[in-house]
């Protein structure tokens, strides 16, 4: 015979239901349960229970009763977890974003660095500068990850990249209450763009995509020319191959769907830099 040890010290408390003839005697005793013929001691154990319909009945409410309190504790813990989090969104402001798109080399940073001096509500992020910084702190456990992926001229994964332009929002936001950031080098492809979607697509606005339109022997001579100075290992001929493919791969798709949308405003940029300025800050003065 099987006694039920866990359940036996809740029934007790069911004693009513059970009506032992006493309210003070252990369940463990040999007084009988008055709705039926079993002991006390019986109506405790599995096959006790089985028999006797007051056992039966309580342990069918004990049941009900656990399973509500885990249910109900389980829908309070997620809606404290909800407002947590809705709390922390309602304190973040809704932002503008303007995303630069363009091959390496396309003069990206280069325009970006100009919009935000002229319109400094604006701030200028680069998700390459962002993914570069993160790579020197000597704490990071990403360093890795992103030093192979950039020696590789391939994307980094995208959590990685969106979070760290959400950090850079968020901490220009507390700091200098911006709320218009020009993105650089993103969405570099549809994983991008998704991550985006998912991480702060609901708190933000993409006024514009920017796409600047350059030759790829003009952005190799710019290069190999930024490569003299820059110190950056991925500027030289190799490591440019492989970053050209990944543009054309993965960002030009990016392009097309943002034109697809109406959303892509395409500027040459095989050009002087004040003459690509000069349309590009165009495009800023509307918004
Ligand atoms: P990206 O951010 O797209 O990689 P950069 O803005 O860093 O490109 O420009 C790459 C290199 O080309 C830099 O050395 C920059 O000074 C130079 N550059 C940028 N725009 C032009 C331009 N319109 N004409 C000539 N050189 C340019
Ligand atoms: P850039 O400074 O824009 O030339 O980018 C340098 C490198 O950083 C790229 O070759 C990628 O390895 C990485 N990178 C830049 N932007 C992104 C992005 N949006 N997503 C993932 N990786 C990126």
């Amino acid at each position: 015979m099987i006694v039920l040890g866990g359940i036996t010290p809740v029934l007790c408390t069911y004693r009513s239901e059970l009506r032992f003839s006493s309210p003070s005697e252990s369940p463990m005793s040999t007084s009988s349960c008055s709705s039926c013929t079993l002991s006390s001691s019986a109506s405790v154990t599995l096959s006790g229970i089985i028999r006797c319909p007051s056992a039966r009945k309580a342990l069918v409410s004990l049941v009900f009763f656990v399973s509500s309190s885990v249910a109900y504790t389980r829908l309070l813990r997620n809606i404290s977890t909800k407002k947590g989090k809705q709390k922390e969104e309602d304190s973040m402001p809704h932002f503008q974003i303007v995303f630069v798109l363009g091959g390496p080399g396309s003069g990206k940073g280069t325009q970006c660095e100009t919009i935000t001096t002229n319109f400094p509500t604006w701030t200028h992020l680069s998700a390459g500068d962002l993914l570069r910084a993160e790579r020197q702190k000597s704490d990071s456990k990403l360093a890795e990850i992103i030093n192979a992926r950039i020696l590789n001229g391939q994307i980094v994964p995208s959590e990685i990249t969106v979070q760290l332009i959400k950090n850079a929002m968020e901490e220009n936001y507390k700091e200098k209450r911006c709320t218009k950031f020009v993105i650089d080098g993103f969405p570099r492809s549809e994983e991008n763009r998704t991550a985006w979607e998912d991480i702060l697509g609901s708190s933000s606005t993409v006024e514009f995509v920017l796409y600047l339109d350059c030759p790829e022997e003009v952005m190799t001579e710019r290069l190999l020319r930024r490569g003299q100075t820059s110190g950056r290992v991925d500027d030289n001929l190799e490591i440019m191959k492989k970053r050209f493919e990944t543009s054309r791969k993965e960002s030009m798709p990016m392009v097309e769907l943002y034109e697809s949308y109406g959303k892509l405003r395409t500027v040459k940029a095989d050009r002087n830099v004040e003459e690509v300025y000069q349309e590009v800050s165009a495009l800023f003065k509307d918004l």
